[in-house]
């Protein structure tokens, strides 16, 4: 087996659902009662500004009430301890990696793809601003002052993700690539293993149940997060 020195994780909503947080398609489908096509497009913002803003900021305030678990933990400990270059690329928009990040005294080294519920874009000046309030109610823009265009920092279906070039280059070099609690349904994420896999990565998947991807991997293994990642963890930071 080859040796490890640059690593690759990508997790998804699995990751923080013994957080509280409810993954994406839950037992009905639905993500938070909503359909997907009525809150996670570009064209159900246009359609009805004002249900997407809401849906976003009872997400975005949701955040107040939940922790980072063991599972986010041990990956800032890995972070923090891995001399090796490593990437978490994340899918969530909840910020318990960067918590746990900040817990163990890091700057972490981790991309957020699909945005960040505490971020607020404004479509007038093309600027980001870290945000936790409402944005229903039309606030001003801190950074160009004009009201009723600031967005959720959220990648919708049909957008592009975010800091795709700095993936794909850190795919290309890695020798081990983890797939954490994400179903391997939404693309382009679902085809990283794809990607590491065609430069020599290993590949590990770690999720409650199989998933759509479950045969794209090396090695697969089941159970919640909280166990299943700090016992990697420790396994190949005592390797
Ligand atoms: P998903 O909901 O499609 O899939 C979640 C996966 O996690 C499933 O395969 C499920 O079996 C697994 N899982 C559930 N509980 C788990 C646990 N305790 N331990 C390990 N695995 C567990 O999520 P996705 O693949 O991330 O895609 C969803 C999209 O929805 C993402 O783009 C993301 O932006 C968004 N989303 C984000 C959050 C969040 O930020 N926490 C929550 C819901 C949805």
């Amino acid at each position: 087996m080859q040796a490890i020195n640059n690593i690759v994780i990508l997790t998804g909503a699995g990751i923080s659902a013994e957080s509280g947080i409810a993954t994406f398609r839950g037992p009905d489908g639905l993500w938070e009662g909503q359909r997907v096509e009525d809150v996670a497009t570009p064209e159900a913002f246009m359609r009805d500004p004002a249900l997407v803003q809401t849906f976003y900021d009872q997400r975005r305030a949701a955040l107040t009430a939940v922790e980072p678990n063991a599972a986010h933990h041990a990956l800032a400990l890995l972070d923090k301890k891995w001399s090796g270059d490593f990437l978490l690329v994340t899918q969530n928009v909840d910020d318990l990696h960067d918590r746990a990040a900040a817990d163990m005294g890091i700057d972490g080294r981790l991309l957020h793809m699909h945005g960040q519920l505490r971020s607020a874009w404004c479509l007038n000046c093309d600027k980001r601003s870290e945000w936790t309030d409402d944005l229903s109610g039309a606030p001003a823009c801190p950074q160009c002052g004009q009201s009723g265009f600031m967005r959720p920092d959220i990648v919708w279906f049909g957008e592009m993700p975010y800091a795709m070039r700095a993936i794909e280059t850190a795919l290309a070099k890695c020798d081990l690539f983890v797939s954490i609690g994400t179903s391997g349904a939404v693309y382009p994420a679902a085809g990283f293993v794809q990607t590491a896999r065609r430069y020599g990565a290993q590949t590990l998947e770690l999720n409650l149940d199989v998933s759509n991807g479950s045969n794209q991997f090396d090695e697969t293994r089941q159970g919640p997060a909280t166990v299943l990642v700090p016992a990697w963890v420790e396994s190949l930071l005592a390797a």
